[in-house]
């Protein structure tokens, strides 16, 4: 029963009715339906008119010839003797004749009326409610075809012949015969359902073969991805050539603008360093500046510092989107670095910086600068979105095959729905709050929304991961994964 529920409950969510597999399949379905079905019908009440004419006729042709018999027996016996005769010369088991007068009173009948076999009641005995023409009545739960005609012999009416034939064991095999096309039209049309449904699915296969390889294509292999199906129908052939042309397009252009990118960050990135140069050596020996004129060259200054840091991070960002980002891979001791780096972090930030590192030596495969870019920006940013008087904790451990550095705090959180996004560039959980984060004493970041895309290209680059998870106002811990060197010990 479980089981039952359980297949019922996965046929369910597989059956979508909005899918084209699914309006196909039951278009399809309804057609048939309605072919079968009409054919069916048409088929079953052809026969029903088949039988029921044929026995008219056989009705028919009794009242024509009864009165020829008649007319030959009188010529030898009396009247009533050559009824009787007439009427078994042409009697069956399934066959009621009887002849009445215009009283009621019954002339002569056969031997079938007799026995207890069939009950005309009175009234079709006397003659009254007798059709003049053939049909079809259902007496006694029997289905009888009537009929009757006055009787004429040697130019006299004689009395009125009645005519009833037992149908019912054709009508029944007739019912058989109906319900075994039904039994055989649900079985064909189940069949033609399921068939269909394979079909269609089969048909729809290159569809869904295309929207995996859409759904697999990245911004960095625009170029190189082309679609290719097997055997798809020609409409879909064409689909792919459209989409593997916008591709190419879309390529061409996404190459392009990451040009672009790094030639303007490389462009702007030296003149700024030598405006920035003349304003740190103008601050260094302005003795005789004013205050305000001190201030003002030092805003300009970090500025201009913040500006480069976006600049590089631009450059950055574009050598790696163009592949030619080089990782020198070799085995780190990971409690040296870490050390190292918070003593750098230290230098920006008074807040406490906690080391919760392994009490053995940690050695981690990675590039070591690119891996202390990675810890600033996630130290800066834990320091950055986090009261000064709570500390900041870095812990790593080995587990068999990995290290795992965690970066917490205990400041803002980032809300649920947009721990996903932090990692794309540019994006800023809020943008008021984000700015008005205690910049002027931590000059790690760029504070553009770039850090974290950063941290996750280097750290994939270096054969890793990087997640979060957070809670607004109780903190964020982000993870890096990386291959570590030596097994755990
Ligand atoms: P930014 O230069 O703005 O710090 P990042 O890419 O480093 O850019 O971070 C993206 C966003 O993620 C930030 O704007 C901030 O809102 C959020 N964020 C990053 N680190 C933390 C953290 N430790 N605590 C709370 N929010 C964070």
């Amino acid at each position: 029963m479980v089981d039952f529920l359980q297949a019922a409950s996965r046929l369910r969510k597989r059956i979508d009715p909005l899918s084209l597999q699914f309006r196909l399949t039951v278009g399809i379905t309804a057609v048939s339906i309605l072919g079968l079905g009409s054919l069916a019908a048409l088929t079953s009440w052809q026969m029903y008119q088949t039988l029921v004419n044929s026995h008219r006729q056989g009705a028919v042709n009794i009242i024509e010839r009864f009165p020829r018999d008649v007319t030959l027996y009188t010529e030898m016996v009396p009247l009533e003797v050559g009824l009787k005769k007439a009427i078994d010369n042409l009697a069956t088991p399934n066959l009621f004749i009887w002849v009445n007068r215009s009283d009621g009173t019954v002339l002569a009948q056969s031997e079938t009326l007799k026995g207890p076999y069939m009950n005309i009641p009175a009234q079709l005995m006397a003659g009254l409610e007798m059709p003049s023409q053939p049909l079809v009545a259902t007496v006694n739960e029997r289905y009888l075809i009537l009929s009757s005609s006055p009787l004429k012999a040697k130019g006299k009416i004689l009395g009125q012949l009645n005519v009833a034939q037992d149908i019912t064991s054709d009508q029944v095999q007739l019912m058989i015969m109906v319900r075994n096309l039904g039994i055989i039209c649900i079985s064909v049309i189940i069949a033609i359902t399921v068939v269909i449904a394979l079909y269609v699915e089969r048909s729809l296969q290159p569809l869904r073969q295309m929207s995996q390889m859409a759904a697999a294509i990245s911004a960095n292999d625009l170029g190189q991805v082309q679609m290719h199906l097997e055997h798809p129908p020609s409409e879909v052939k064409e689909l792919a050539q459209t989409f593997n042309t916008m591709l190419l397009r879309l390529s061409a252009a996404w190459e392009q603008q990451r040009q672009f990118v790094g030639n303007v960050s490389h462009e702007l990135r030296t003149p700024l360093t030598i405006v920035h140069g003349y304003l740190q050596s103008t601050l260094r020996r302005g003795g005789n500046l004013t205050e305000p004129q001190r201030e003002a060259l030092q805003i300009a200054s970090s500025e201009a510092n913040r500006t480069i840091r976006l600049l590089q991070d631009l450059l950055e960002l574009a050598r790696a989107d163009s592949g030619i980002m080089h990782f020198q891979l070799k085995p780190l001791v990971l409690n040296d670095l870490v050390v190292e780096v918070v003593g750098m972090a230290k230098q920006f930030s008074d807040q406490e910086i906690i080391i919760d590192a392994a009490p053995f030596l940690v050695e981690v495969i990675a590039d070591e600068n690119r891996l202390k870019q990675v810890l600033l920006n996630l130290i800066a940013n834990a320091l950055k979105y986090s009261d000064p008087s709570q500390p900041v904790t870095v812990m790593f451990i080995q587990t068999d095959e990995e290290v795992i550095i965690q970066v917490s705090d205990r400041g803002q959180g980032i809300p649920l729905q947009q721990q996903t996004r932090i990692f794309e560039r540019f994006y800023r959980v809020d943008e008021a709050r984000a700015r008005s984060s205690n910049r002027s004493s931590l000059d790690l970041s760029g504070g553009y929304g770039l850090g974290l895309s950063i941290v996750k290209t280097l750290v994939e680059g270096m054969g890793g991961r990087v997640a979060v998870r957070s809670k607004v106002g109780e903190g964020s811990m982000f993870t890096v994964t990386l291959p570590a060197q030596s097994p755990n010990p």
